[in-house]
């Protein structure tokens, strides 16, 4: 028999969110301020009392939308004081020499270099602090009745299994959800989970004595090398956290994680390829191997929920590949969107969860989908374009742009990271960009030659009616 509908105040409703990273600890948050009783299970132990296995700590460049979630919570002070401010990307070519490109059309506009480990310590602290809440560790989701809205349990640390049944239940447990999954066997919910063709690895590159920089401090570098790339991230110790990205068969008879079997080739492979960086890296020959290589995927739903008991949230209703540095900025996103419903919503203490469910569906799930394609999309960039020199020109050709017109016109990039404009906009914007920049940089060899009549007449028809003028950060409301 299918639940009645939930009417119960939000002070006696008992919600159960599944997992603790990211986007869980944060919508507990949330949750919490409306009064509601949270309990959050987490299959890992606690990160705060053990260290964060290596390999395994990944570094997030957190933007506007991510910072826009943290400040609501209160948090965005705490975040950046962990953080390291990336002014552009550091471009590495086989020859070592090297290209910037700012991020930003100025000083105002960079990334926060954060450490994930350190992010979701603090999250999950915040959680803890914000009233009504309770982390329960070791304790693995392995099945949901859709029905009765029981979850079975798995006590990892005891080794015993156990049902529980709560009002509503939020998953949150990330690219390989459980609740997704069983959504999608026994609801009708249309899931599919797309595995890149490409692994990624966890390398180091150590401070030097007395905690200086190896590389330069405030950027993101890039070693683009055609089918494979190394980028490298700084921390506030003075280390980069790099990962590389490599396919796991040979294309065209690239590099691969396939090929790549003895410390001996590994070897070559740096000391050839990455040259310039080569001496910086923490034993690339052993940590190559100690390391876990880590999948990439992109996962679409619909609906992302189950009538009004269960709703997916983050990574387990839209992973993305890493390639445009948004999954947990679009999944911050989501928790400033379902705090701005909550508010709308709740009266005398009570909520229509199944409006509420549906209309964060509606605002989101297109937004999600245009990131994931964008993410694709940087994916071949990065990896393609991003040393070629018509490529060069065309970025050149947006900062100019940029500068020029600073009210009517930003990159796509910049709209994705620097501001709050749908991503499904800035989706459908960056093709007028690239029609645009293309049209402008027809017979030029350099950005200093761009045509600003008519660059200034194409946008006004172009790409105006589109922005409609969100090209810098606003504070509109994100619904
Ligand atoms: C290499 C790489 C680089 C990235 N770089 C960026 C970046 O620069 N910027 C950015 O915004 N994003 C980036 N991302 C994406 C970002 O890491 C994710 O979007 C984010 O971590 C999603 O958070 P989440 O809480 O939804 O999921 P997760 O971080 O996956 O958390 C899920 C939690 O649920 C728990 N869990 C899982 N299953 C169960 C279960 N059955 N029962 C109980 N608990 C469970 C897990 O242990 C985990 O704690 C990157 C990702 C990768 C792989």
């Amino acid at each position: 028999m299918s639940a009645d509908k939930l009417t119960k105040k939000l002070s006696e409703t008992h919600v159960c969110i599944v997992g603790a990273g990211l986007t869980g600890s944060l919508m507990a948050v949330f949750l919490a301020r409306h009064g509601m009783r949270v309990t959050i299970l987490e299959r890992r132990p606690d990160m705060r009392a053990e260290s964060i296995s290596a390999g395994r700590s990944i570094n997030l460049n957190i933007t506007r939308r991510g910072l826009r979630a943290l400040e609501r919570a209160g948090l965005e002070a705490e975040i950046l004081k962990q953080s390291v401010p990336m002014m552009g990307r550091l471009m590495h070519s086989r020859s070592g020499e090297t290209t910037y490109q700012p991020y930003g059309r100025d000083e105002s506009e960079f990334g926060n270099s954060v450490s994930r480990g350190e992010l979701n310590k603090t999250l999950m602290t915040a959680a803890e602090k914000a009233g009504n809440v309770t982390i329960r560790f070791n304790q693995r989701v392995a099945h949901i009745n859709l029905e009765t809205n029981t979850l079975t349990i798995q006590n990892e640390a005891e080794k015993n299994r156990y049902e529980e049944k709560f009002d509503l239940i939020i998953g949150t447990d990330g690219s390989a959800s459980q609740i997704r999954h069983c959504m999608s066997e026994i609801a009708d919910a249309q899931c599919d989970t797309d595995t890149l063709n490409y692994g990624y690895k966890e390398l180091t590159i150590l401070p030097l004595e007395g905690g200086k920089f190896a590389l330069e401090k405030n950027v993101l570098h890039i070693w683009p090398r055609g089918l494979y790339m190394i980028i490298a991230l700084p921390n506030f110790d003075g280390s980069f956290t790099c990962t590389l990205f490599l396919p796991y068969e040979p294309i065209n008879g690239s590099p691969s994680f396939a090929k790549l079997k003895d410390e001996r080739v590994v070897g070559e492979f740096f000391k050839v390829d990455f040259f310039d960086a080569y001496g910086s890296f923490d034993r690339p020959e052993k940590t190559f191997f100690e390391n876990p290589t880590g999948s990439m995927v992109t996962v679409t739903c619909d609906p992302w929920h189950y009538k009004d008991r269960v709703l997916l949230v983050g990574d387990a209703a839209h992973a993305i590949v890493p390639f445009f540095g948004q999954g947990a900025n679009c999944a911050f996103e989501d928790l400033t969107v379902f705090e701005e419903l909550m508010n709308k919503h709740v009266k005398d203490d009570t909520v229509d969860w199944l409006n509420l469910f549906k209309e964060f569906n509606k605002l989101r799930k297109p937004n999600a989908d245009a990131i994931a394609q964008m993410a694709f999309e940087n994916f071949i960039e990065m990896r393609d374009k991003v040393g070629q020199p018509e490529f060069l020109l065309q970025k050149a050709a947006e900062k100019v742009l940029e500068k020029n017109f600073p009210d009517k016109f930003a990159s796509r990039y910049a709209l994705v990271t620097f501001t709050h404009t749908p991503y499904e906009v800035c989706r459908d914007a960056g093709v007028i960009i690239d029609k645009i920049v293309a049209e402008l940089c027809k017979n030029i060899k350099s950005a200093d030659e761009l045509d600003l009549k008519k660059a200034e007449q194409l946008i006004d028809a172009k790409l105006a009616p589109l922005l409609k003028g969100r090209v810098r950060d606003t504070a509109l409301s994100s619904t």
